[in-house]
């Protein structure tokens, strides 16, 4: 077994501490992975507090894992030791499912593998993520990063990044689109970098008067303040898409009223309770309400490939590990520019 050190939590209500754990030795199809950096995803916030109701502790958060190949099991054959390289939100899936056969693993119908907060497909092993120094995973997990990007900045593309990549690309939005985007944290930066890059007419929608002009430095064309009722009414009937990322309760009814006939909403914000949505939010306009969880592995990789091509990484902060808690305290007041990223070398 491989002694790693972490960051862990212990229960919902106290703060992350130094945590030490044992990894498996590699596997057959396994690439033992010196983790280099790792973001900080507002996910991790969800789970570490059990804000939706399933997690299991001790855990070590992180899911946007990048760093160098250590050791490979035998059978490895897409990585060899010193490759750059990244793991996502999953290290695993059943692989034989509908799901699974199309590369579609996150929606696994019997349920993808998280990097943390899960077991391993044994029912018993808990994954442990990435506010580690090591991780162990198997080669089909496993993505390989450019070293063209600077590193602290790709990390965050393996959640933020695909989460926003992923519902773009299947709604195939671009050239001609009205696209909005909610909220101007990790995902919201990420879906502004890749709205414009395919193209689209991006408007910001923000709590937050400070973020315009960032807003407009990542590619919005437009910037809308969501407290100010005059600039919410003149929003009515415009976007042809939402991709809302907002992580805390909100009223969706209002920004329905902002979707053009035939318009939709992405949801891939998750806070942690219900919102009623009424029905003639949807039915004057055709609308729909529509969610998306990460990406899957081929797209994983695309989406890793194309923001090499385009020069695309996140706008990141980086900190040490034992400030995390103050980081989690900033991001829950809207205050991160736009990711916090751990240099694990700080561990
Ligand atoms: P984040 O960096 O904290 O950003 C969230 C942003 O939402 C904030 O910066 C703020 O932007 C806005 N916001 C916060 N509270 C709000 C409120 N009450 N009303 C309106 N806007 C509010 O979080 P993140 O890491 O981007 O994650 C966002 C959400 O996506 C989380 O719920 C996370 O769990 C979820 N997520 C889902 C997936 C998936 O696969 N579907 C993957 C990753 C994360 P402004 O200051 O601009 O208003
Ligand atoms: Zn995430
Ligand atoms: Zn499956």
């Amino acid at each position: 077994m491989l002694p790693t050190k972490s960051y862990a939590a212990q229960d919902s209500k106290t703060p992350l501490g130094p945590y030490s754990f044992e990894r498996r030795e590699p596997r057959e199809n396994d690439v033992l992975i010196e983790i280099s950096h790792c973001g900080v995803c507002h996910s991790d916030i969800h789970q570490v507090r059990n804000e939706w109701g399933n997690s299991i502790y001790p855990m070590v958060p992180g899911h946007e894992i990048v760093g160098r190949v250590k050791k490979v099991g035998p059978g490895v054959t897409k990585f060899k030791e010193g490759d750059l390289v990244g793991v996502g939100c999953m290290v695993d899936s059943c692989r034989e499912c509908e799901s699974c056969k199309h590369g579609e693993e996150q929606y696994c119908e019997q349920g993808n593998t998280g990097t943390y907060n899960a077991y391993e497909r044994d029912g018993k092993t808990i994954s442990q993520g990435g506010y580690s120094s090591q991780i162990v995973v198997d080669q089909d997990f496993v993505l390989k990063v450019s070293d063209k990007l600077p590193i602290e900045g790709v990390a965050p593309l393996l959640c933020a990044g695909i989460t926003t990549y992923s519902p773009l690309r299947h709604w195939k939005v671009g050239k001609g689109h009205k696209v909005a985007v909610l909220g101007l944290g990790g995902l919201g930066h990420m879906a502004v970098k890749f709205a414009a890059s395919f193209g689209a007419e991006v408007t910001m929608l923000s709590t937050s008067p400070s973020k315009e002009k960032d807003a407009k430095r990542l590619g919005a064309h437009h910037f809308a303040l969501t407290k100010d009722r005059d600039q919410v009414k003149a929003l009515a009937n415009k976007f042809d898409f939402i991709l809302n990322t907002v992580s805390a309760p909100h009223d969706y009814n209002m920004y329905l009223g902002m979707l053009k006939l035939n318009g939709v909403m992405i949801c891939v914000g998750a806070p942690e309770v219900p919102t009623p949505v009424s029905a003639f939010a949807l039915i004057m306009g055709r609308r729909s309400v529509a969610g998306s969880l990460i990406g899957g592995i081929p797209e994983t990789q695309e989406m890793l490939d194309y923001c090499a091509e385009h020069n695309i990484v996140s706008d990141v902060e980086v900190i040490a590990i034992d400030q995390v808690n103050e980081a989690y305290e900033r991001m829950l007041k809207g205050d991160v520019r736009y990711r916090f990223v751990i240099d694990m070398k700080s561990l």
